[in-house]
């Protein structure tokens, strides 16, 4: 694939057949194209350096292709969902989707649809689903992360859970996603983008251009100083 490093996009046209295949198989899901490469470079890198972990697999989308890079880069990802749905996904909400709904368990049921990508773009060996909140799961997690993609509930309490409860477990030089980040607050809710803002402004994370509503921070390596953070010292420097 592309250049992954200067925001450049990578071109459809030489993405590797699985990328193409996993394009082309319409999974639900609410990732734009130009995410899901950016998405499958990521991985691919950080991979090399640990494993990858996914919230909010929902019906697997994003799944197929950061898995897909770890599958074929020998790295493992990591994919937490409670698969009950989102707030904005119950009965009478604005992305209800009826096909989701198990009537028998009267709730929204999308693990079947997780397995069933797994299952087709043959990531079963790659990508390991954990079923669960992912502040439970995080209370006992111990294993450092390469990269962290935080694409779950969009309530405030929701992603900084899913910020505050992770980000300890990021590798130094490991990154950081957040989807859905709106700068125009009619285009969407501002929680993911307040979260990228506040893990910007921690002054541990170098911001990368963003791609579409995909925000990418890479967490500094010891002793390297973020821009943001040298321009917070600059500023005090000249009051004092
Ligand atoms: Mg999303």
């Amino acid at each position: 694939m592309g250049p992954d490093m200067d925001g450049r996009q990578p071109d459809r046209r030489h993405a590797a057949p699985d990328i193409r295949e996993a394009l082309a198989m319409d999974i639900k899901g609410f990732l734009a194209e130009d995410e899901a490469l950016r998405l499958y470079d990521l991985a691919g890198e950080a991979c090399r350096l640990g494993p990858c972990l996914e919230i909010g697999s929902y019906c697997g989308k994003a799944t197929a292709f950061l898995g897909l890079a770890c599958r074929n880069a020998g790295g493992r990802l990591y994919s937490i969902d409670h698969h009950r749905g989102s707030e904005e996904q119950q009965p009478g909400q604005e992305y209800f989707d009826p096909e989701l709904f198990d009537r028998a368990r009267n709730r929204i049921d999308t693990l079947p649809f997780l397995l069933r990508t797994i299952k087709i773009l043959d990531l079963t060996d790659t990508v390991i689903p954990l079923v669960g909140r992912s502040e439970e799961i995080a209370a006992f997690w111990k294993k450092p992360l390469a990269l962290i993609f935080i694409d779950g509930g969009h309530s405030f309490e929701a992603a900084f859970a899913d910020y505050s409860g992770w980000v300890s477990s990021l590798l130094p030089g490991g990154y950081l996603l957040i989807h859905d980040i709106f700068p125009d607050p009619s285009k969407g809710g501002q929680a993911p983008r307040c979260v990228y803002e506040m893990a910007l402004s921690s002054g541990l994370f170098h911001a990368l251009p963003m791609v579409n509503t995909l925000g990418i921070l890479r967490r500094s390596l010891c002793g390297e100083i973020p821009q943001t953070a040298g321009d917070r010292w600059d500023r005090l420097a000249e009051i004092a």
